[in-house]
């Protein structure tokens, strides 16, 4: 051979070899990549699966995070629904509610729950034929909840108690009644009104009260003395109608027939009491001095045109307003036997 083809052919081998050494160290870097992207794959695998986990951890206070929120917002809500009396103002507020969190702050929010209950009780002063209490827990009939009379309800009894009904009082309870009317206000509104009298009077006057509020005679106000304590100069000065007062007359041992439970008082303010006592006149109640003057004009006058005392005479009771020694213009007390017997029972 010649020397220059030698070297020719030292030089192509010597570039095959570094072409295969080339070739195979490729190769090595091919397959240890190949492995690298395995482990990558694999590592990807186990971060996947932490990520999981931590999905799984994440689900886990997840129930625990809406559970407890549950568990705080939806117990109150209902609660506060079962405490209000009117579940309607609830769902009012609820429905203008649209945010869980706001209706819990406001559930949650007392003066909210206030405001609920101010609206409540608004609510029922405009519902003014709601009797004060439930007809039916005294077993009366649903279809006189306006007008009826109960035995003395404990609650009314305990309410009487050291005033109306103080501790010598020898009336038995089961005698008294309790008197659940509606009257008409001089502003032609329908108010309620509650009164306690004698057994023997108040089927008259269920019958009375009734007529007079169908034919729009205005009452101002009929509560419960008791509300006055008692203090009868108190309740007339308010306008105050009113029947059970027990007491006895004046400078007498006697038992005034308020006392009994058989008068009744109406309008008390604009038709006052007055006796002139050695020359000097006195008037119950005192603020009632303006509406002596019987001629005057001014509302809630009783006279003998008056509805009123026709209804009371024609009902066997008689007028204050006709006596001679003293002038009770407010005043109607039964007469007759019943009242007699009565009298003389508890004299
Ligand atoms: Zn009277």
């Amino acid at each position: 051979m010649k020397k220059g083809r030698i070297q020719r052919i030292v030089l192509v081998t010597g570039l095959m070899a570094l072409c295969g050494a080339a070739c195979f160290l490729a190769g090595k870097k091919l397959a240890r990549a190949g492995q690298e992207g395995g482990n990558a794959e694999t590592t990807t695998g186990n971060n996947q699966d932490v990520e999981g986990m931590e999905t799984a951890a994440a689900g886990n206070q997840n129930p625990v995070g809406p559970g407890a929120t549950g568990d705080s917002q939806n117990p109150e809500v209902p609660e506060t629904v079962g405490d209000s009396q009117d579940p309607e103002i609830v769902e009012i507020t609820a429905g203008s509610s649209q945010n869980p969190e706001a209706l819990e702050a406001a559930a949650g929010n007392s003066q909210d729950v206030e405001a609920a209950e101010s609206s409540d009780d608004s609510m029922r002063e405009s519902m003014a034929a709601e009797p004060p209490l439930d007809t039916l827990e005294f077993g009366g009939d649903p279809a006189d909840k306006d007008f009826y009379a109960v035995k003395l309800p404990d609650q009314i009894f305990e309410r009487m108690q050291g005033k109306s009904y103080k501790k010598d009082c020898p009336i038995p309870r089961k005698d008294l009644r309790y008197l659940h009317i509606l009257h008409k206000t001089l502003d032609g509104g329908t108010a309620e009104g509650e009164l306690v009298c004698h057994k023997i009077i108040a089927d008259d006057l269920l019958e009375i009260f009734k007529e007079l509020y169908d034919k729009n005679y205005p009452i101002e106000r009929m509560k419960l003395v008791d509300d006055y304590d008692a203090d009868d100069e108190a309740s007339m000065t308010d306008n105050n109608s009113s029947c059970f007062n027990y007491r006895t007359i004046s400078n007498s041992s006697k038992i005034s027939k308020h006392g009994l439970g058989i008068a009744v008082d109406i309008n008390p303010l604009y038709n006052p009491y007055t006796k002139k006592v050695k020359g000097k006149r006195t008037v119950e109640p005192a603020a009632g001095e303006p509406y002596l003057d019987r001629d005057g004009d001014f509302p809630y006058q009783i006279d003998e045109d008056d509805l009123c005392y026709q209804l009371f005479t024609d009902h066997g009771f008689s007028w204050g307003g006709a006596w001679n020694s003293c002038k009770d213009y407010q005043h109607f007390e039964l007469d007759g036997d019943k009242a007699d017997k009565l009298q003389e029972k508890y004299k």
